[in-house]
């Protein structure tokens, strides 16, 4: 079990953090995420209190509005049955229709949903555009799996779904194992049961059909305006600095290309299987081929660039995070960053991380982070940028309009900058000592709070 370290002083928060991890004792995940937002509102709940006690806040905060979990059948290309278990965690509707990805991953289970959407319920209010939070998936494993089985996966998984979203109810999006072609099989089924073109009901769609111009770049590129904004208010700057970037999917690719874009080296990206070592400076068209044309392995890299290393992942730190690097932006999965690996990047000189990826640092990783002044971006901060722009798509499809990527990108770039001054802002408020997380996670609260609170126990 993991263990919360800080001393909490208010009755109220420790009895529900309690309360919380003994009725969901089996479910680590989500438990460290309610812990590391819960403990670091303390500020704001001990200054309303009885309040919020009395209205059951807090309780009906960490309890979602609803899980969906169903069969997903379907037939394999040898013709044998194949059966799958699907999720979708409609968390916290408080500001807008629930809105968040769907993760197709092998590791999918209860508590990595929930996880993932509590956290959503307090990025998407930072984005300042109305949606809820929500998080679905399945324990699908793409890997090794035929255009075809990823078609009858995805019809299957939407026969269900389907029943419970909407461009007013629930939005989902992609995540882990879900890209552009998942969301075009996953949006044909939806649209084929329901006999309706709602082109609002999913996003990340391709441009032929409802998508948005850089939503595909929007969570790398956002995690990017993010980094230059608090490195700027620190008195730095991106340009001329060493970045490791771990992952190579959807948010590693984009931001890296904003990384290069700003005037940065990067020189290391991973996958699950190990990493690329490339001090001359990652070739990103080399990537984007292995990783979103061929669906291949990192170490293919060494095909394209025979000077590069491959390293192979052995132990239980990942080799990226032994190369040295002023900026880190962990863009893989959850709980990347032990208090290890922290140590071990502190000594190598890193003066910011970058979370791309949601809950990629442990909750003791973070802890030393902030105790040690390294600049954190916290994931539900700076990788807003993706839902941040679906929220976008959704408006384009509302007005049956279609923005330019300038457009779209500039808006991104705003909304970024104002989550920034929103994490900046609350830090200054509470005085708390350079931590965004905290920062971040109190900004957020308070519009949830206040949304909540307007609508009565409900
Ligand atoms: P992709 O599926 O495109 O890429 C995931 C990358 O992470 C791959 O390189 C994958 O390697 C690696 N990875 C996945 N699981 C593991 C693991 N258990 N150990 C090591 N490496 C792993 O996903 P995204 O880029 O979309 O998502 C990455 C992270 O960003 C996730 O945490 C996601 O929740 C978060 N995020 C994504 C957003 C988006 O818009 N896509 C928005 C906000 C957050 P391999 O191919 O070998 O599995």
């Amino acid at each position: 079990m993991i263990t919360c370290e800080k001393e909490i002083k208010s009755g109220y928060l420790k009895k529900v953090i309690e309360e919380t991890e003994q009725k969901n004792s089996n479910e680590k995940e989500f438990i460290q995420a309610l812990k590391e937002v819960l403990t670091s509102l303390e500020p704001v709940i001990i200054k309303h209190e009885s309040e919020y006690k009395k209205i059951g806040l807090l309780e009906r905060l960490v309890e979602p509005e609803r899980i969906i979990s169903f069969r997903v059948p379907w037939v394999d290309d040898n013709g044998q049955a194949q059966v799958n278990r699907g999720f979708r965690v409609q968390f916290n509707g408080a500001i807008g229709p629930y809105k968040g990805g769907l993760r197709f991953h092998p590791s999918v289970n209860q508590s990595i949903m929930k996880f993932l959407a509590f956290e959503q319920i307090f990025k998407n209010a930072l984005t300042g555009l109305p949606i809820g939070g929500g998080k679905g998936g399945s324990d699908f494993d793409p890997k090794g799996k035929s255009d075809l089985e990823i078609m009858r996966f995805c019809q299957s998984f939407m026969n269900e779904l389907q029943k419970h979203i909407g461009q007013d109810v629930d939005v989902p999006a992609g995540d882990i194992g879900v890209g552009g072609r998942e969301i075009g099989y996953l949006f044909g089924q939806f649209r084929k049961i329901r006999n309706t073109y709602e082109a609002g009901v999913l996003t990340g769609k391709g441009l032929e059909y409802g998508g948005s111009l850089a939503r595909k770049e929007a969570t790398g590129y956002g995690l990017m305006y993010f980094m230059k904004e608090m490195l700027k208010a620190n008195n730095e700057t991106v340009s001329g600095k060493t970045v490791i970037i771990s992952g190579s999917g959807n948010v590693a690719i984009y931001a890296c290309e904003k990384a290069q874009q700003m005037g940065a080296n990067v020189v290391a990206m991973s996958d699950s299987s190990g990493c690329i070592y490339d001090k001359n400076g990652i070739n990103l068209d080399a990537i984007k081929e292995i990783k979103e044309v061929n669906r291949g392995r990192i170490k293919e890299y060494l095909k394209y660039e025979p000077t590069a290393e491959y390293i192979e992942n052995e132990g239980d730190m990942p080799p990226i995070y032994s190369i040295k690097a002023d900026i880190v932006l962990p863009c893989a999965t959850q709980n990347d960053i032990s208090l290890e690996t922290a140590k071990k990047l502190i000594e190598n000189g890193t003066i910011a991380i970058g979370e791309g990826a949601n809950m990629p640092c442990t909750n003791e990783a973070v802890e030393y982070f902030v105790a040690n002044k390294i600049l954190l971006a916290p994931g539900k901060a700076a990788n807003a940028g993706g839902v941040a722009t679906s929220a976008l798509e959704m408006s384009q499809n509302s007005l049956r309009a279609a923005w330019s990527f300038e457009e779209v990108d500039k808006k991104l770039e705003n909304i970024m900058i104002n989550i920034f001054n929103q994490c900046e802002k609350a830090d200054k408020e509470y005085n708390l000592g350079i931590n965004y997380v905290a920062g971040a996670n109190i900004a957020a609260f308070k519009k949830i709070s206040n949304a909540m609170i307007a609508q009565g126990i409900i």
